[in-house]
């Protein structure tokens, strides 16, 4: 049963996971025995210590998600440099707070830039190689609780939200029959720094926590078997789903 999720001799390409949920994905994918291409802008230091700690190799592919030009020369560089590309966990992101009434156009951008545009061209890159060496592969977007609600002064982050659960439906249909499986996680309200406003507004941080039944934010760790499970072949016939990972959220 293990071996199900057994990801020994895969490499797994992981967008921001210097901190956060994506430090938690990636180290859960390395404890299930990924190799780990860790994409985006900033040194994932503290990452690559702890792959290290088990066993494991990552290279930090340096890239600025704001742009899509480069996407598939990092691609080439994770294969170039660990040997394969296995796997995509679109995790990346950012968030703008602000009334709909004052949104600028660069809260606008911004959001869907690194939410949206990029994931979809980082996909395509990824999965361009896979059908080109003939091989499968997982992807896992990162979607949202805002993937099934309106949110509140997000409407930028909503609406990419809301997308990357779209998107992962229609890439799902067009690449299955590929081997390519596409699906989303959607966490609930986790302690990263994406939440920091939340988290300090102490009547927001109340009203959260009361919704929540499982009563307590998540922690990134929380995510590692849902990411393992979407990335192994456990998955192989799971296409288009999304999985939330919200102590309970949208049951409430
Ligand atoms: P976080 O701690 O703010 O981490 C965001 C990550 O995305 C960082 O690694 C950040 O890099 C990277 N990033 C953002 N813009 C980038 C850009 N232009 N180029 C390169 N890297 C960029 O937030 P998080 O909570 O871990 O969020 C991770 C994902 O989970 C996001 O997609 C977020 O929307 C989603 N999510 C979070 C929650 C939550 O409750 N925390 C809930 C649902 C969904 P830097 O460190 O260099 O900025």
């Amino acid at each position: 049963m293990s071996d199900l999720f057994d990801l020994n001799g895969r490499v797994a390409l992981v967008t921001g996971a210097n901190t956060g949920l994506g430090q938690g994905i990636a180290l859960a994918l390395a404890r299930a025995g990924a190799d780990i291409a860790a994409i985006g802008r900033s040194a994932p230091d503290e990452t690559a210590a702890a792959v290290a700690d088990c066993g494991r190799r990552l290279r930090w592919i340096e890239a600025d998600l704001d742009r899509v030009d480069g996407l598939g020369a990092a691609v080439d560089a994770v294969v170039a440099q660990l040997g394969r590309a296995d796997i995509l966990v679109n995790n990346a992101g950012t968030i703008r707070r602000n009334a709909a009434l004052d949104f600028t156009e660069d809260d606008w951008d911004a959001v869907l830039g690194v939410n949206l545009k990029t994931a979809f061209f980082l996909a395509q890159a990824f999965a361009r190689h896979c059908v080109a060496v003939g091989q499968g592969g997982k992807i896992v977007n990162i979607a949202s609780m805002l993937s099934f609600q309106g949110g509140i002064r997000v409407a930028s982050y909503t609406a990419s939200k809301s997308g990357i659960l779209g998107l992962t439906r229609l890439l799902a249909n067009e690449w299955a029959a590929q081997g390519i499986n596409v699906n989303a996680i959607a966490p609930g309200y986790f302690a990263t720094a994406n939440t920091t406003a939340l988290r300090a507004d102490e009547q927001r941080n109340r009203d959260i926590l009361a919704r929540i039944p499982a009563a307590r934010w998540g922690e990134p760790a929380d995510l590692g078997g849902a990411a393992v499970f979407l990335c192994s072949r456990a998955a192989d016939y799971v296409h288009g789903a999304v999985l939330p990972v919200d102590g309970g959220w949208l049951a409430r």
